[in-house]
Protein backbone atom coordinates (compact mmCIF):
# COMPACT_ATOMS: atom_id res chain seq x y z
CA UNK A 1 0.00 0.00 0.00
CA UNK A 2 0.67 3.47 -0.71
CA UNK A 3 1.36 4.47 3.14
CA UNK A 4 4.04 1.18 3.44
CA UNK A 5 6.09 3.02 0.17
CA UNK A 6 6.19 6.54 2.41
CA UNK A 7 7.23 4.93 5.50
CA UNK A 8 6.07 4.79 8.90
CA UNK A 9 8.85 7.16 9.94
CA UNK A 10 7.87 9.90 7.40
CA UNK A 11 3.89 9.64 8.07
CA UNK A 12 4.72 9.41 12.15
CA UNK A 13 7.47 12.98 11.71
CA UNK A 14 4.17 14.94 9.67
CA UNK A 15 2.04 13.26 12.96
CA UNK A 16 4.07 14.71 15.34
CA UNK A 17 4.28 18.00 13.54
CA UNK A 18 0.78 18.60 13.15
CA UNK A 19 -1.65 20.50 15.44
CA UNK A 20 -4.57 18.43 13.66
CA UNK A 21 -4.72 15.00 13.35
CA UNK A 22 -3.41 12.41 10.67
CA UNK A 23 -5.67 9.46 9.84
CA UNK A 24 -3.95 6.55 8.37
CA UNK A 25 -5.70 3.48 6.75
CA UNK A 26 -5.29 1.13 9.70
CA UNK A 27 -7.19 3.87 11.91
CA UNK A 28 -10.41 3.15 13.31
CA UNK A 29 -11.99 6.90 11.96
CA UNK A 30 -10.52 5.89 8.27
CA UNK A 31 -13.39 5.32 6.47
CA UNK A 32 -15.29 8.35 7.75
CA UNK A 33 -12.15 10.51 7.07
CA UNK A 34 -11.51 9.63 3.68
CA UNK A 35 -15.50 9.54 2.94
CA UNK A 36 -17.03 12.42 0.96
CA UNK A 37 -20.95 13.28 -0.18
CA UNK A 38 -20.57 12.03 -3.85
CA UNK A 39 -21.10 8.37 -2.90
CA UNK A 40 -19.74 7.87 -6.42
CA UNK A 41 -15.74 8.17 -5.57
CA UNK A 42 -14.77 5.46 -2.98
CA UNK A 43 -10.87 6.52 -2.92
CA UNK A 44 -8.47 5.41 -0.72
CA UNK A 45 -6.03 8.00 0.13
CA UNK A 46 -2.31 7.10 2.08
CA UNK A 47 -3.33 9.54 4.20
CA UNK A 48 -5.65 12.52 5.56
CA UNK A 49 -4.40 15.28 7.59
CA UNK A 50 -7.49 17.15 9.26
CA UNK A 51 -6.26 20.64 9.87
CA UNK A 52 -6.23 22.52 12.78
CA UNK A 53 -4.86 25.65 11.44
CA UNK A 54 -2.59 27.41 8.82
CA UNK A 55 0.30 25.89 10.14
CA UNK A 56 -0.87 22.28 9.14
CA UNK A 57 -2.26 23.47 5.22
CA UNK A 58 1.58 24.87 5.49
CA UNK A 59 2.99 21.27 6.73
CA UNK A 60 0.62 19.39 4.07
CA UNK A 61 1.36 20.83 1.07
CA UNK A 62 4.93 20.80 1.62
CA UNK A 63 4.88 17.31 2.51
CA UNK A 64 2.55 16.75 -0.53
CA UNK A 65 5.37 18.23 -2.74
CA UNK A 66 8.35 16.59 -1.20
CA UNK A 67 7.17 13.33 -1.21
CA UNK A 68 5.21 13.27 -4.34
CA UNK A 69 1.70 12.92 -3.70
CA UNK A 70 -1.25 14.45 -5.26
CA UNK A 71 -2.87 16.34 -3.37
CA UNK A 72 -6.71 16.45 -2.53
CA UNK A 73 -8.18 19.85 -0.43
CA UNK A 74 -11.39 19.43 1.02
CA UNK A 75 -13.63 22.13 2.46
CA UNK A 76 -17.66 20.75 2.72
CA UNK A 77 -16.51 17.61 0.70
CA UNK A 78 -19.71 17.68 -1.87
CA UNK A 79 -17.34 18.04 -5.58
CA UNK A 80 -19.41 16.46 -8.09
CA UNK A 81 -16.65 15.00 -9.32
CA UNK A 82 -14.55 13.96 -6.27
CA UNK A 83 -11.96 16.38 -6.19
CA UNK A 84 -11.93 16.40 -2.48
CA UNK A 85 -10.66 12.62 -2.22
CA UNK A 86 -7.80 10.73 -3.86
CA UNK A 87 -6.63 6.86 -4.34
CA UNK A 88 -3.25 7.08 -2.93
CA UNK A 89 -2.68 10.72 -2.10
CA UNK A 90 -3.08 13.08 1.09
CA UNK A 91 -5.91 14.65 1.41
CA UNK A 92 -5.63 17.80 2.72
CA UNK A 93 -9.55 18.13 5.46
CA UNK A 94 -9.99 22.08 6.89
CA UNK A 95 -13.36 21.21 8.07
CA UNK A 96 -11.91 21.67 11.10
CA UNK A 97 -11.30 25.52 10.33
CA UNK A 98 -14.97 26.47 10.75
CA UNK A 99 -14.66 30.19 12.76
CA UNK A 100 -16.47 33.08 11.32
CA UNK A 101 -15.92 36.76 12.36
CA UNK A 102 -18.68 39.04 11.39
CA UNK A 103 -17.83 42.59 11.47
CA UNK A 104 -21.43 44.27 11.53
CA UNK A 105 -20.07 47.87 10.78
CA UNK A 106 -17.91 47.32 8.42
CA UNK A 107 -20.65 45.10 6.54
CA UNK A 108 -18.18 41.96 6.46
CA UNK A 109 -17.57 38.14 7.02
CA UNK A 110 -14.14 36.41 7.65
CA UNK A 111 -14.99 32.86 7.11
CA UNK A 112 -12.36 29.75 7.75
CA UNK A 113 -12.32 27.58 4.50
CA UNK A 114 -14.02 24.56 6.42
CA UNK A 115 -16.79 26.33 7.28
CA UNK A 116 -20.00 25.25 5.73
CA UNK A 117 -22.75 27.47 4.41
CA UNK A 118 -24.56 26.61 7.45
CA UNK A 119 -21.75 28.63 9.62
CA UNK A 120 -22.17 31.21 8.22
CA UNK A 121 -25.32 31.82 7.42
CA UNK A 122 -26.45 31.70 11.53
CA UNK A 123 -23.21 33.67 12.45
CA UNK A 124 -23.86 36.38 9.80
CA UNK A 125 -27.74 36.05 10.58
CA UNK A 126 -27.16 37.24 14.29
CA UNK A 127 -26.29 40.84 13.09
CA UNK A 128 -28.78 40.43 10.16
CA UNK A 129 -26.67 39.97 7.49
CA UNK A 130 -25.99 37.42 4.78
CA UNK A 131 -24.16 36.59 1.21
CA UNK A 132 -24.90 34.72 -1.67
CA UNK A 133 -24.54 31.21 -0.17
CA UNK A 134 -25.99 27.74 -1.27
CA UNK A 135 -29.46 26.06 -1.98
CA UNK A 136 -28.44 23.33 0.86
CA UNK A 137 -26.63 24.34 4.02
CA UNK A 138 -24.27 21.15 4.35
CA UNK A 139 -22.24 22.61 1.27
CA UNK A 140 -18.64 23.79 1.81
CA UNK A 141 -18.31 27.91 1.60
CA UNK A 142 -14.68 27.01 -0.57
CA UNK A 143 -15.13 24.82 -3.27
CA UNK A 144 -18.86 26.74 -3.45
CA UNK A 145 -16.79 30.15 -3.78
CA UNK A 146 -14.17 29.35 -6.13
CA UNK A 147 -16.36 28.20 -8.30
CA UNK A 148 -18.93 31.34 -8.60
CA UNK A 149 -21.43 30.54 -6.07
CA UNK A 150 -25.21 30.29 -7.29
CA UNK A 151 -27.85 30.79 -4.31
CA UNK A 152 -31.23 32.44 -3.32
CA UNK A 153 -29.53 36.09 -3.77
CA UNK A 154 -27.71 35.78 -6.51
CA UNK A 155 -29.77 38.36 -8.69
CA UNK A 156 -30.18 41.10 -5.29
CA UNK A 157 -26.07 40.95 -4.17
CA UNK A 158 -24.37 38.78 -6.76
CA UNK A 159 -23.10 35.56 -7.11
CA UNK A 160 -20.47 34.49 -4.17
CA UNK A 161 -17.36 35.58 -5.82
CA UNK A 162 -18.66 38.40 -6.60
CA UNK A 163 -18.48 39.04 -2.87
CA UNK A 164 -15.36 37.83 -2.03
CA UNK A 165 -13.21 40.99 -1.12
CA UNK A 166 -9.98 39.34 0.04
CA UNK A 167 -8.87 35.54 0.98
CA UNK A 168 -5.54 34.20 2.32
CA UNK A 169 -3.92 31.26 0.72
CA UNK A 170 -1.05 28.90 1.06
CA UNK A 171 0.79 28.81 -2.98
CA UNK A 172 2.41 25.52 -4.22
CA UNK A 173 5.84 26.74 -2.61
CA UNK A 174 4.69 26.97 0.65
CA UNK A 175 4.04 30.82 0.56
CA UNK A 176 1.02 32.24 2.77
CA UNK A 177 -0.13 35.38 1.01
CA UNK A 178 -3.49 37.57 1.89
CA UNK A 179 -4.97 38.42 -1.69
CA UNK A 180 -7.39 41.47 -1.84
CA UNK A 181 -7.71 44.37 -4.83
CA UNK A 182 -4.38 45.80 -3.62
CA UNK A 183 -2.55 42.77 -2.67
CA UNK A 184 -1.88 40.16 -5.98
CA UNK A 185 -5.03 41.39 -7.28
CA UNK A 186 -4.24 38.88 -10.16
CA UNK A 187 -4.88 36.29 -7.78
CA UNK A 188 -8.20 37.51 -6.45
CA UNK A 189 -9.65 37.79 -9.85
CA UNK A 190 -8.51 34.10 -10.01
CA UNK A 191 -10.37 32.78 -7.21
CA UNK A 192 -13.77 34.47 -8.25
CA UNK A 193 -14.37 31.51 -10.24
CA UNK A 194 -11.61 30.06 -11.44
CA UNK A 195 -12.11 26.78 -8.94
CA UNK A 196 -9.31 25.07 -6.34
CA UNK A 197 -6.44 25.38 -9.08
CA UNK A 198 -3.89 28.33 -7.42
CA UNK A 199 -3.49 26.91 -3.64
CA UNK A 200 -5.12 26.45 -0.50
CA UNK A 201 -7.09 28.99 0.68
CA UNK A 202 -7.68 28.84 4.46
CA UNK A 203 -10.16 31.66 5.22
CA UNK A 204 -12.40 33.73 2.81
CA UNK A 205 -13.51 37.49 3.55
CA UNK A 206 -16.93 38.48 2.16
CA UNK A 207 -19.23 41.62 1.45
CA UNK A 208 -22.16 41.00 3.34
CA UNK A 209 -25.68 42.65 2.72
CA UNK A 210 -28.88 43.61 5.01
CA UNK A 211 -30.88 40.43 4.95
CA UNK A 212 -33.34 38.88 7.02
CA UNK A 213 -34.24 37.88 9.70
CA UNK A 214 -37.64 36.80 7.70
CA UNK A 215 -37.59 36.10 4.35
CA UNK A 216 -41.07 35.62 1.99
CA UNK A 217 -39.74 32.37 0.75
CA UNK A 218 -40.69 28.85 -0.07
CA UNK A 219 -42.23 26.65 -2.70
CA UNK A 220 -45.16 26.37 -4.80
CA UNK A 221 -46.19 23.26 -6.46
CA UNK A 222 -48.10 22.47 -10.09
CA UNK A 223 -48.78 19.15 -11.66
CA UNK A 224 -46.06 17.45 -14.31
CA UNK A 225 -48.96 17.53 -16.69
CA UNK A 226 -49.13 21.76 -16.70
CA UNK A 227 -45.00 22.17 -17.03
CA UNK A 228 -44.82 23.98 -20.45
CA UNK A 229 -47.23 25.93 -19.12
CA UNK A 230 -45.55 26.74 -16.30
CA UNK A 231 -42.42 27.33 -17.42
CA UNK A 232 -43.30 29.29 -20.75
CA UNK A 233 -45.39 31.52 -17.82
CA UNK A 234 -42.29 31.49 -15.80
CA UNK A 235 -40.34 33.15 -17.96
CA UNK A 236 -42.96 35.99 -18.77
CA UNK A 237 -43.29 36.71 -15.33
CA UNK A 238 -39.19 36.18 -14.64
CA UNK A 239 -38.38 39.02 -17.15
CA UNK A 240 -39.93 41.68 -15.29
CA UNK A 241 -39.00 40.20 -11.62
CA UNK A 242 -37.21 42.35 -9.42
CA UNK A 243 -33.40 41.55 -7.84
CA UNK A 244 -35.33 40.85 -4.74
CA UNK A 245 -36.46 37.73 -6.24
CA UNK A 246 -34.32 34.85 -6.55
CA UNK A 247 -36.38 31.76 -8.07
CA UNK A 248 -36.13 28.23 -9.84
CA UNK A 249 -38.06 26.02 -11.22
CA UNK A 250 -37.44 22.50 -10.81
CA UNK A 251 -38.87 19.49 -12.86
CA UNK A 252 -39.14 16.61 -10.25
CA UNK A 253 -41.11 13.74 -8.52
CA UNK A 254 -43.56 14.37 -5.99
CA UNK A 255 -41.88 13.55 -2.59
CA UNK A 256 -44.14 12.30 0.21
CA UNK A 257 -44.60 15.63 1.92
CA UNK A 258 -47.58 15.91 4.13
CA UNK A 259 -48.76 19.10 2.26
CA UNK A 260 -48.82 17.47 -1.26
CA UNK A 261 -51.94 15.18 -1.52
CA UNK A 262 -50.75 11.35 -1.47
CA UNK A 263 -52.11 10.52 -5.22
CA UNK A 264 -49.30 12.82 -6.14
CA UNK A 265 -46.73 11.07 -4.32
CA UNK A 266 -44.37 9.72 -6.83
CA UNK A 267 -45.65 11.78 -9.72
CA UNK A 268 -43.98 13.97 -11.82
CA UNK A 269 -44.02 17.26 -10.49
CA UNK A 270 -43.00 21.02 -11.03
CA UNK A 271 -41.60 23.28 -8.55
CA UNK A 272 -41.16 26.68 -8.35
CA UNK A 273 -39.15 27.51 -5.22
CA UNK A 274 -37.06 30.49 -4.04
CA UNK A 275 -36.66 33.74 -2.05
CA UNK A 276 -37.86 37.15 -2.04
CA UNK A 277 -35.22 38.96 0.26
CA UNK A 278 -36.85 42.61 0.00
CA UNK A 279 -39.06 43.87 2.32
CA UNK A 280 -41.14 40.72 3.94
CA UNK A 281 -44.87 43.01 3.20
CA UNK A 282 -43.76 43.32 -0.09
CA UNK A 283 -43.21 39.41 -0.79
CA UNK A 284 -46.74 38.25 -1.84
CA UNK A 285 -47.23 40.66 -4.44
CA UNK A 286 -43.68 40.36 -5.35
CA UNK A 287 -44.13 36.68 -5.69
CA UNK A 288 -47.47 36.48 -6.57
CA UNK A 289 -46.99 35.81 -10.70
CA UNK A 290 -45.07 32.93 -10.32
CA UNK A 291 -47.54 31.39 -7.78
CA UNK A 292 -50.42 31.14 -10.34
CA UNK A 293 -48.77 29.90 -13.33
CA UNK A 294 -51.32 27.22 -13.80
CA UNK A 295 -53.46 25.34 -11.56
CA UNK A 296 -51.95 24.99 -8.15
CA UNK A 297 -51.37 21.47 -6.06
CA UNK A 298 -49.81 23.63 -3.23
CA UNK A 299 -48.26 26.70 -1.99
CA UNK A 300 -46.56 26.52 1.00
CA UNK A 301 -44.39 30.58 0.32
CA UNK A 302 -44.58 32.64 3.14
CA UNK A 303 -42.76 33.95 5.92
CA UNK A 304 -39.90 32.16 6.81
CA UNK A 305 -36.36 32.86 8.79
CA UNK A 306 -33.67 33.12 5.98
CA UNK A 307 -31.50 30.38 8.33
CA UNK A 308 -34.69 27.66 7.76
CA UNK A 309 -35.00 28.59 4.15
CA UNK A 310 -31.48 27.92 4.07
CA UNK A 311 -31.54 24.61 5.01
CA UNK A 312 -35.09 23.73 3.65
CA UNK A 313 -33.86 21.34 0.92
CA UNK A 314 -31.16 19.88 2.98
CA UNK A 315 -33.30 16.66 4.00
CA UNK A 316 -33.64 15.88 -0.38
CA UNK A 317 -29.55 15.78 -1.18
CA UNK A 318 -28.44 13.22 1.16
CA UNK A 319 -24.70 12.17 0.88
CA UNK A 320 -23.76 9.04 -0.20
CA UNK A 321 -25.92 8.47 -3.13
CA UNK A 322 -24.49 8.37 -6.44
CA UNK A 323 -24.10 11.65 -8.10
CA UNK A 324 -23.75 13.51 -11.60
CA UNK A 325 -24.58 16.99 -12.16
CA UNK A 326 -24.00 18.36 -15.96
CA UNK A 327 -24.93 22.08 -16.68
CA UNK A 328 -25.99 24.44 -19.38
CA UNK A 329 -26.76 28.20 -19.43
CA UNK A 330 -29.31 29.78 -21.89
CA UNK A 331 -30.89 32.78 -22.74
CA UNK A 332 -34.35 32.37 -22.61
CA UNK A 333 -37.78 30.23 -21.79
CA UNK A 334 -39.37 30.45 -25.57
CA UNK A 335 -40.83 27.27 -26.78
CA UNK A 336 -38.33 25.65 -28.57
CA UNK A 337 -35.90 25.56 -25.09
CA UNK A 338 -39.30 24.86 -23.19
CA UNK A 339 -39.88 22.23 -25.79
CA UNK A 340 -36.05 20.14 -25.25
CA UNK A 341 -36.41 20.72 -20.92
CA UNK A 342 -39.81 18.76 -21.28
CA UNK A 343 -38.76 16.14 -23.59
CA UNK A 344 -35.79 15.82 -21.56
CA UNK A 345 -37.47 15.52 -18.74
CA UNK A 346 -39.83 12.77 -19.62
CA UNK A 347 -36.81 10.57 -20.21
CA UNK A 348 -35.80 10.91 -16.70
CA UNK A 349 -34.53 7.39 -15.58
CA UNK A 350 -35.66 7.45 -12.16
CA UNK A 351 -37.69 9.08 -9.10
CA UNK A 352 -34.59 11.16 -8.14
CA UNK A 353 -33.10 12.23 -11.03
CA UNK A 354 -34.16 15.99 -11.68
CA UNK A 355 -33.81 19.32 -14.11
CA UNK A 356 -33.24 22.34 -12.02
CA UNK A 357 -33.38 25.53 -13.50
CA UNK A 358 -31.92 28.62 -11.77
CA UNK A 359 -33.21 32.32 -13.02
CA UNK A 360 -29.78 34.57 -13.33
CA UNK A 361 -29.37 38.00 -13.89
CA UNK A 362 -29.95 40.89 -11.80
CA UNK A 363 -26.75 42.11 -9.78
CA UNK A 364 -24.82 38.99 -11.02
CA UNK A 365 -25.42 39.94 -14.63
CA UNK A 366 -24.09 43.46 -14.14
CA UNK A 367 -20.57 42.86 -13.47
CA UNK A 368 -18.26 43.90 -16.31
CA UNK A 369 -17.41 39.75 -17.75
CA UNK A 370 -13.48 40.56 -17.19
CA UNK A 371 -13.97 41.41 -13.51
CA UNK A 372 -13.63 37.96 -12.29
CA UNK A 373 -12.68 34.88 -13.45
CA UNK A 374 -16.43 33.40 -14.06
CA UNK A 375 -17.06 32.41 -16.86
CA UNK A 376 -20.93 33.59 -18.23
CA UNK A 377 -23.49 36.27 -16.76
CA UNK A 378 -24.77 37.07 -19.83
CA UNK A 379 -27.33 34.51 -20.04
CA UNK A 380 -30.69 34.69 -17.62
CA UNK A 381 -31.00 30.92 -17.06
CA UNK A 382 -29.07 28.06 -15.69
CA UNK A 383 -30.30 24.21 -15.93
CA UNK A 384 -28.54 21.83 -13.62
CA UNK A 385 -29.17 18.28 -14.48
CA UNK A 386 -29.28 16.48 -11.22
CA UNK A 387 -28.97 12.79 -12.24
CA UNK A 388 -28.33 9.99 -9.01
CA UNK A 389 -28.89 6.78 -8.62
CA UNK A 390 -28.66 5.33 -4.70
CA UNK A 391 -25.63 3.01 -5.19
CA UNK A 392 -23.90 2.13 -8.40
CA UNK A 393 -26.81 -0.02 -10.04
CA UNK A 394 -27.92 2.53 -12.83
CA UNK A 395 -25.28 4.58 -13.04
CA UNK A 396 -24.02 4.65 -16.02
CA UNK A 397 -27.50 5.12 -17.34
CA UNK A 398 -28.31 8.21 -15.56
CA UNK A 399 -24.91 9.43 -16.30
CA UNK A 400 -25.65 9.32 -20.43
CA UNK A 401 -29.37 11.07 -19.69
CA UNK A 402 -27.64 13.98 -17.74
CA UNK A 403 -25.17 14.37 -20.92
CA UNK A 404 -28.14 14.58 -23.22
CA UNK A 405 -30.40 16.43 -21.07
CA UNK A 406 -28.06 19.73 -21.27
CA UNK A 407 -26.54 18.93 -24.99
CA UNK A 408 -30.61 19.25 -25.73
CA UNK A 409 -29.84 23.10 -25.15
CA UNK A 410 -27.01 23.42 -27.42
CA UNK A 411 -23.88 21.40 -28.06
CA UNK A 412 -21.75 24.47 -27.18
CA UNK A 413 -23.60 25.65 -24.43
CA UNK A 414 -21.56 27.40 -22.09
CA UNK A 415 -21.35 25.12 -18.26
CA UNK A 416 -20.67 26.34 -14.54
CA UNK A 417 -17.63 24.55 -12.88
CA UNK A 418 -19.99 23.71 -9.87
CA UNK A 419 -22.34 21.86 -11.77
CA UNK A 420 -20.38 19.32 -13.27
CA UNK A 421 -19.60 16.15 -12.83
CA UNK A 422 -16.50 15.05 -14.50
CA UNK A 423 -12.92 16.62 -15.20
CA UNK A 424 -12.71 16.46 -18.76
CA UNK A 425 -10.23 19.19 -20.42
CA UNK A 426 -13.40 20.02 -22.65
CA UNK A 427 -16.05 20.64 -19.91
CA UNK A 428 -13.18 22.62 -18.16
CA UNK A 429 -12.74 25.01 -21.58
CA UNK A 430 -16.63 24.97 -22.16
CA UNK A 431 -16.83 27.04 -17.92
CA UNK A 432 -15.18 30.03 -19.54
CA UNK A 433 -14.68 32.06 -22.49
CA UNK A 434 -10.79 32.12 -23.90
CA UNK A 435 -9.88 35.39 -23.04
CA UNK A 436 -10.72 34.50 -19.36
CA UNK A 437 -9.15 30.95 -19.57
CA UNK A 438 -5.69 32.69 -21.25
CA UNK A 439 -5.86 34.60 -18.35
CA UNK A 440 -6.61 32.22 -15.80
CA UNK A 441 -4.20 29.58 -17.31
CA UNK A 442 -1.09 33.05 -16.84
CA UNK A 443 -1.85 33.30 -13.14
CA UNK A 444 -1.46 29.46 -12.68
CA UNK A 445 1.86 29.66 -14.39
CA UNK A 446 2.39 32.77 -11.66
CA UNK A 447 1.50 30.87 -8.62
CA UNK A 448 1.32 27.07 -9.57
CA UNK A 449 3.76 26.77 -12.67
CA UNK A 450 4.67 23.00 -11.45
CA UNK A 451 -0.10 22.06 -11.86
CA UNK A 452 0.74 20.99 -7.97
CA UNK A 453 -3.04 21.74 -6.98
CA UNK A 454 -4.70 19.64 -9.76
CA UNK A 455 -7.71 17.44 -8.39
CA UNK A 456 -10.18 20.34 -9.50
CA UNK A 457 -11.58 21.15 -12.93
CA UNK A 458 -7.70 21.60 -13.75
CA UNK A 459 -6.14 24.44 -15.58
CA UNK A 460 -3.26 23.49 -16.55
CA UNK A 461 -0.36 26.35 -16.25
CA UNK A 462 0.71 28.75 -19.19
CA UNK A 463 4.35 29.88 -19.01
CA UNK A 464 4.57 33.63 -20.32
P1 LIG B 1 -15.13 20.15 -1.59
O1 LIG B 1 -15.41 18.81 -2.17
O2 LIG B 1 -14.63 20.23 -0.22
O3 LIG B 1 -14.21 20.96 -2.54
C1 LIG B 1 -14.43 20.98 -3.92
C2 LIG B 1 -13.19 21.46 -4.62
O4 LIG B 1 -13.00 22.84 -4.32
C3 LIG B 1 -11.90 20.80 -4.15
O5 LIG B 1 -11.66 19.60 -4.78
C4 LIG B 1 -10.89 21.86 -4.48
O6 LIG B 1 -10.59 21.84 -5.87
C5 LIG B 1 -11.64 23.11 -4.15
N1 LIG B 1 -11.42 23.53 -2.76
C6 LIG B 1 -12.11 23.20 -1.65
N2 LIG B 1 -11.61 23.80 -0.59
C7 LIG B 1 -10.58 24.54 -1.01
C8 LIG B 1 -9.68 25.43 -0.38
N3 LIG B 1 -9.73 25.66 0.93
N4 LIG B 1 -8.74 26.03 -1.13
C9 LIG B 1 -8.66 25.80 -2.46
N5 LIG B 1 -9.49 24.98 -3.12
C10 LIG B 1 -10.45 24.36 -2.40
N6 LIG B 1 -23.39 25.22 -6.23
C11 LIG B 1 -23.97 26.43 -6.39
O7 LIG B 1 -23.40 27.33 -7.00
N7 LIG B 1 -25.20 26.69 -5.84
C12 LIG B 1 -25.87 25.77 -5.11
O8 LIG B 1 -26.93 26.06 -4.59
C13 LIG B 1 -25.29 24.48 -4.95
N8 LIG B 1 -25.93 23.53 -4.24
C14 LIG B 1 -25.32 22.31 -4.07
C15 LIG B 1 -25.98 21.34 -3.32
C16 LIG B 1 -25.40 20.10 -3.13
C17 LIG B 1 -26.11 19.06 -2.29
C18 LIG B 1 -24.14 19.81 -3.72
C19 LIG B 1 -23.52 18.47 -3.55
C20 LIG B 1 -23.49 20.78 -4.46
C21 LIG B 1 -24.06 22.02 -4.65
N9 LIG B 1 -23.44 23.02 -5.41
C22 LIG B 1 -24.03 24.25 -5.54
C23 LIG B 1 -22.14 22.76 -6.03
C24 LIG B 1 -21.03 23.21 -5.10
O9 LIG B 1 -20.80 24.58 -5.30
C25 LIG B 1 -19.73 22.44 -5.38
O10 LIG B 1 -19.96 21.07 -5.22
C26 LIG B 1 -18.60 22.90 -4.47
O11 LIG B 1 -17.38 22.44 -4.99
C27 LIG B 1 -18.75 22.41 -3.05
O12 LIG B 1 -17.79 22.97 -2.22
P2 LIG B 1 -17.21 22.13 -0.98
O13 LIG B 1 -16.24 22.97 -0.28
O14 LIG B 1 -18.34 21.54 -0.22
O15 LIG B 1 -16.54 20.94 -1.77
Amino acid sequence: ARHDALGEATLGELAQALRGVLIRPEDPSYDEARSIWNGAHDKLPAAVVQCHGVADVLRGVEFARSEGLSLAIRGGGHSIPGFSTSDGGLVLDLSAMNGVRVDPDRRRIVAQAGCLWRDVDVEAQAFGLAVTGGLVSTTGIAGFTLGGGIGWLVRRCGLTCDNLVGADIVTADGQYLHTSEDEHPDLLWALRGGGGNFGVVTSFEFRAHEVGPTVFSGLVFYRGEDAAQVLQGFGEAAANAPDELSLAVNLTTAPPLPFLPEEIHGKPIVAVLGVWSGRTEDGDAATKPFRGLAPVVADVFGPMPYVAMQSLLDPLYPRGMWNYFRSAFFSDLGATTVDALISSYSEAPNAVSELHIHHLGGAMGRVPADATAFGTRDREYILNVVARTPDSAGFDGVVEWARSASAALGPDAASYVNFTGEASDERVRASYPPATYARLAAVKGRYDPTNLFRLNQNIPPSVS
